[in-house]
């Protein structure tokens, strides 16, 4: 139960709750170092580790939507076989798959 006065319940909250972490992964899915925030700067937090994870990130997420934009504009414009097209739903899902590792930041 929080304090009425607004001050008390931010010192409650401070004393009580923990200390969120300040380190967390690289947001690069192939990426396997550690980004840490000192919180003591300003800005957010980082996302990626260094400048080239994030375009790699990038760069990878693009390759990966085209491809799978190109898989289906096939599906809709070239009339594909039904053995074809269930053949090229895989694929738009094998790359939708990727694609989930690779949400949109920023
Ligand atoms: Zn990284």
């Amino acid at each position: 139960m929080l304090a009425t006065d607004p001050a008390a319940a931010a010192a409650t909250v401070l004393a009580t709750l923990p200390d969120p972490e300040t380190t967390a992964r690289c947001c690069n899915p192939g990426c396997a170092e550690l980004c840490t925030w000192d919180s003591g700067r300003n800005g957010p937090p980082p996302r990626f580790h260094h400048k080239s994870c994030r375009m790699a990130y990038a760069r990878k997420r693009r390759v990966l939507i085209e491809l799978r934009d190109a898989y289906q504009r096939v599906i809709d414009e070239a009339r594909p076989t039904y053995d074809q097209a269930a053949q090229l739903k895989r694929r738009v899902q094998a790359v939708q798959m990727q694609l989930d590792r690779y949400p949109l930041i920023d």
